[in-house]
C-alpha cells in the first residue's frame, strides 16, 4: 500500500529533511503534497526522483488531495489552525511543533522508547514529535534506565542554530563573514537574544516564572511523558555557534550502582546508538560526525569520581533529522505496521 503524504512547512529547515528521509527510506508514498504559506506557492520542490510544486495551506487542501499522512513542520500556530482540517478526513497528523505534545489525547512519540503509545493515535488523529534536544536524551535514557532505574538527570544542551529554522543558520553565516570583513560590530542579532557568532547564550526560547527557559521545561515536561516515569529532571539549554547537531552533556544518578561494562553493553545493544568512545584514539560524538546521518551519538561515558550511582556521558544527533525529519518517519513506519495489522 502506498500513501498520500503532505508535509506542511515544506520549505523549511525540517520539511526539506522530510523529503530526504522519505526518499532514503524508501517510505511508500503515492503522490507528495508540498504545502507552504503563499509566500512559497508555486516552488517546485524535487523529492522522490520527481519535480512537486508547492501549494499554499489552505484548510480544503487535505480533503481535495486524498492526503492520508501530514507531517506539520511549520511553527505551533499553523499546527493549532491547521491540523484538524487533516485529522476531520481521517488522515494521520504527525507534528513536528511543540503544540499539542503535552496534550493527554495525544500521543508523545519516540519509537526507540514508546512505539506502544503510537496505537492511542486514534483518541485525537495526531502523533506528536518530541522536542529535537528531548529526543536524543530519551534515546540514551531508556536503555540506562532498563538497566539501572534513573533516579535523577542533569543535562546541558549545546545546540546548534538550525534548531531555529533557516533564519538561524542565515544569521551565524551572516555575521561570520561580517567578522571576516572587520565588521563584527555591526551584528544585529534577529533570530536569536544576541550576537550567536564566536558567542553563547544560555537561553533558548522565553523564560518561564521558575526562571526555566521555556525549552529547558520542554525537556522534562516531555521525558516524563515519553518515558511514563516522574524522576526529577533539571535542563540548561545553551544556543552554540554550531550549524546543525545538537550536544548534550549529560548526568544521571541511578538507584542501582553503575557498571561502566554494563552500561556501554546496554548502549551498543539500543537501536540507532552508535557508541563512539575511545579516548586514546581521540574518539567521541561530535555535531561534524552526527550531522546528516540518523544515528545518536554517544561517548565520554564515564563513572563519577565521588558517587557509584552516577553516569555522565556527552551526547550528540542531528536535530533536523533524529530530533525532527527521522523521529517522524519512524513513528510513520510504525503506523503503517499497526495498521497492515
Ligand atoms: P523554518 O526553516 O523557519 O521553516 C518554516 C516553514 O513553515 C517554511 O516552510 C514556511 O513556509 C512554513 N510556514 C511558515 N508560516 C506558515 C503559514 N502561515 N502557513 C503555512 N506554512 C507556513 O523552520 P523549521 O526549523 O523547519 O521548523 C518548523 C517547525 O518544526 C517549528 O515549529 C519548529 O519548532 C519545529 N522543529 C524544528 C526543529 C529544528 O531543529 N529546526 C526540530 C524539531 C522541531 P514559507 O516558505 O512559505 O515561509
Amino acid at each position: 500500500k502506498k500513501y498520500v503524504v503532505a508535509v506542511v512547512g515544506a520549505t523549511g529547515a525540517v520539511g526539506e529533511e522530510i523529503f530526504k528521509v522519505l526518499e532514503e527510506e524508501n517510505f511508500p508514498v503515492e503522490k507528495l503534497v508540498p504545502l507552504a504559506s503563499s509566500r512559497s506557492a508555486g516552488v517546485e520542490i524535487e523529492a522522490l526522483g520527481k519535480s512537486w510544486k508547492v501549494q499554499e495551506l489552505t484548510h480544503d487542501v487535505f480533503e481535495k488531495e486524498g492526503v492520508q499522512i501530514a507531517f506539520f513542520s511549520a511553527g505551533g500556530k499553523v499546527s493549532e489552525e491547521f491540523a484538524q482540517s487533516a485529522t476531520k478526513i481521517g488522515a494521520l497528523v504527525i507534528d513536528n511543533t511543540s503544540f499539542f505534545r503535552m496534550q493527554e489525547d495525544v500521543p508523545l512519540v519516540v519509537p526507540e522508547v514508546n512505539s506502544e503509545d503510537i496505537a492511542q493515535w486514534k483518541k485525537s488523529g495526531i502523533i506528536a514529535n518530541p522536542n529535537c534536544s528531548t529526543i536524543q536524551m530519551v534515546q540514551v535514557l531508556s536503555p540506562l534506565h532498563q538497566a539501572f532505574e534513573i533516579e535523577r538527570v542533569d543535562v546541558s544542551t549545546y545546540q546548534a542554530v538550525s534548531g531555529a529554522g533557516k533564519k538561524g543558520m542565515e544569521e551565524l553565516v551572516e555575521q561570520m563573514q561580517k567578522f571576516f570583513a572587520f565588521n563584527l560590530q555591526s551584528c544585529e542579532a534577529k533570530a536569536f537574544p544576541h550576537r550567536i557568532a564566536l558567542n553563547l547564550i544560555p537561553q533558548i526560547d522565553i523564560f518561564m516564572p521558575n526562571h526555566y527557559s521555556k525549552e529547558e521545561m520542554k525537556m522534562i515536561n516531555e521525558t516524563q511523558k515519553i518515558m511514563h516515569a516522574s524522576f526529577p529532571i533539571s535542563a540548561t539549554c545553551v544556543r552554540v555557534p554550531v550549524l546543525r547537531s545538537h550536544s548534550e552533556s549529560i548526568t544521571i544518578r541511578f538507584k542501582k550502582k553503575v557498571d561502566l561494562q554494563k552500561a556501554r553493553e546496554a548502549l551498543l545493544e539500543a537501536k540507532n546508538i552508535v557508541l563512539l568512545d575511545d579516548l586514546e584514539q581521540k574518539i567521541y560524538p561530535m555535531p561534524s560526525i552526527a550531522t546528516d546521518t540518523n544515528e545518536t551519538y554517544v561517548g565520554r561515558v564515564r563513572v563519577d569520581n565521588f558517587d557509584e550511582h552516577i553516569l555522565h556521558l556527552w551526547c550528540v544527533a542531528d536535530q533536523l533529522r533524529v530530533g525532527a525529519a527521522t523521529n517522524a518517519l519512524r513513528i510513520a513506519q510504525q503506523w503503517i505496521k499497526l495498521e497492515d495489522f
